[in-house]
């Protein structure tokens, strides 16, 4: 059985943007995939899916051998995602109420959660913080507490959207660190277009306009493909400026 299994699905948003032109992709129970892509070629969208915020408009995808539909709310403690923007994940006026979120929407018992919230909060390096506003933390901090907001939950499948986006390169490396000790025991899928992440990765899938146009299983091949993917598009925009 496969941890994630996507089938021909199509989205396109209400103002009929088509973001999703016919994606298949399947990531192995343990396996970490990459999503590699330029901005705007659907990585987002594709991911939303995972945890049936999204709804397949055309196509399916099955989270380890049932399809989302079928799965109703179940699947968000099964697939954890971690938002592009850190700032749609915190909404609590504390990060001890954003972090035990889930595990009370669980119904876990209280001296449970508390040891859930603690735990994460350890694993992302911010023990110290539960009654601090998430508001008022730094880019990387919140993004880390993002993070700790669905570790609580102990999801099977780990989806995290462009977690190295925008961090100062220095933050950026110990990111990677904790990124790679989250993989351990568990299904990762992440996005971006950092190839340094692309270390942490059993294979890659391309994605460009909505679509998978290439599965990569080697890393040097990653760098060529991707290069060239980008000299295309830099060639088209400078063509149509002619
Ligand atoms: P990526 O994450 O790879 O940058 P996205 O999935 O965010 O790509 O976007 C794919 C396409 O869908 C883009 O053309 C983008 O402009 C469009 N899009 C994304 N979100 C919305 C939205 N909420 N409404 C309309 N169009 C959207
Ligand atoms: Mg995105």
């Amino acid at each position: 059985m496969m941890a994630v299994e996507v089938r021909n699905l199509h989205y396109k948003y209400p103002d009929d943007t088509v973001a999703l032109r016919g994606v298949n992709l399947t990531v192995g129970k343990g396996e970490k995939a990459y999503i590699i892509g330029p901005n705007g070629s659907g990585k987002s969208t594709l991911l939303l899916h995972l945890n049936g915020i999204l709804k397949p408009q055309r196509g399916k995808v099955v989270i380890l051998g049932t399809e989302t539909e079928k799965w109703g709310e179940e699947v968000k403690k099964k697939v954890g995602l971690v938002f592009q923007n850190p700032d749609d994940q915190l909404f609590m006026p504390t990060v001890y109420e954003d972090v035990a979120f889930g595990p009370e929407n669980m119904g876990l018992g209280e001296a449970e959660i508390k040891r859930r919230v603690k735990n994460a909060l350890k694993i992302v390096g911010m023990a110290g913080f539960e009654d601090r506003s998430p508001h008022h933390l730094s880019y990387g901090e919140k993004k880390r507490i993002a993070i700790a907001t669905v570790l609580a939950m102990d999801p099977e499948i780990l989806v995290l959207d462009e977690p190295t986006l925008s961090l100062d390169p220095w933050i950026k490396k110990s990111f990677i660190e904790l990124l790679e000790d989250l993989g351990e025991n568990r299904t990762v899928v992440i996005s971006g277009h950092d190839l340094d992440i692309m270390d942490l990765c059993d294979h890659a899938y391309l994605m460009d306009e909505g679509r998978i146009v290439g599965e990569i299983k080697n890393k040097k091949e990653i760098f060529q493909k991707y290069r060239s993917l980008l000299r295309k598009r830099t060639n088209l925009i400078s063509g149509n400026q002619k």
